[in-house]
């Protein structure tokens, strides 16, 4: 099954592309490559085998203009769903590569707690696909931030390699620690919509040494899943309030259980 799509842009991207090539190769033939999401054999590392693959729900259009919602039925370019008409979200537009279910919560784990840091570049290829008209004339890829423990923890950011990974593919500049977390936020699983928003209020921040490259920038904000979009939109207004030209939002996955 393949996944990577794309190609980079850039020379160094191409270099970088190349060796990532070979890296992958001999990582093949070290470890038998396994399904990302069921751990059976597969042709290649990085990839779904095909029932994991057939479970994925992937998003196309039509969807809402403003926050990437599917819609059921067909719609005219450019409509709203009720939520955006009632509350406009500070970002442009939010685009995600599938809808949040069982499925792709198993390869969310994966690569937010399961190690399976080598993924991030098959997803950066949906990235790029499903938010290809974001990217197009963006200036910078900023990923959703942890907070300093929590990185500690984790090691990684996983929304910083999904970035990484659309950034290579796509060759926006990628500027990880642009937002930074000023405190760590609870875990917002449980919290209702308005509870999410209380809880991330406040809780972003630009770099001060980097306020410079926000001014004018269009932004595409990266993270693994968005779900009421509260954490998304308290980013998209800090990079709003620190004069970024637009910000849109790109995620791997969405839940749609509001709808
Ligand atoms: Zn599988
Ligand atoms: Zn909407």
């Amino acid at each position: 099954m393949l996944i990577h799509q794309g190609h980079p842009q850039t020379p160094s991207g191409r270099v970088r592309a190349s060796i990532h090539r070979t890296l992958e190769t001999l990582l093949d033939a070290i470890l038998p490559p396994r399904c990302l999401s069921c751990r059976e054999s597969v042709d290649r590392q990085g990839t779904l085998c095909p029932a994991c693959w057939r479970s994925l729900t992937f998003i196309g259009p039509p969807v809402c203009e403003r926050c990437g919602l599917p819609f059921e039925v067909a719609a005219l370019t450019g409509s709203l769903c009720g939520v955006c008409v009632g509350t406009p979200p500070p970002y442009r537009h939010a685009r995600a590569a599938m809808v949040y279910d069982e499925a792709s919560r198993r390869l969310v784990l994966g690569l937010k707690y399961g190690d399976q840091t080598y993924a991030a570049s098959s997803y950066g290829a949906w990235l790029v696909r499903c938010g290809a008209a974001l990217l197009a004339d963006a200036d910078l890829l900023v990923p959703v931030p942890l907070h300093p423990w929590r990185l500690f923890r984790r090691r990684y950011n996983q929304a910083a390699l999904l970035a990484q990974a659309t950034h290579r593919l796509s060759g926006v500049p990628h500027l990880p620690d642009l937002l930074m977390r000023r405190r760590a936020t609870p875990t917002q699983g449980g919290l209702g919509v308005s509870g999410r928003r209380r809880n991330v209020l406040g809780a972003f921040q630009v770099r001060p040494r980097l306020q410079k490259r926000v001014r004018n920038a269009r932004v595409v904000l990266i993270d693994d899943v968005m779900t009421t979009g509260a954490t998304v939109a308290e980013c998209a207004k800090v990079l709003m309030r620190a004069g970024a030209g637009r910000v849109d939002v790109l995620t791997l996955a969405r839940a749609i259980r509001d709808r």
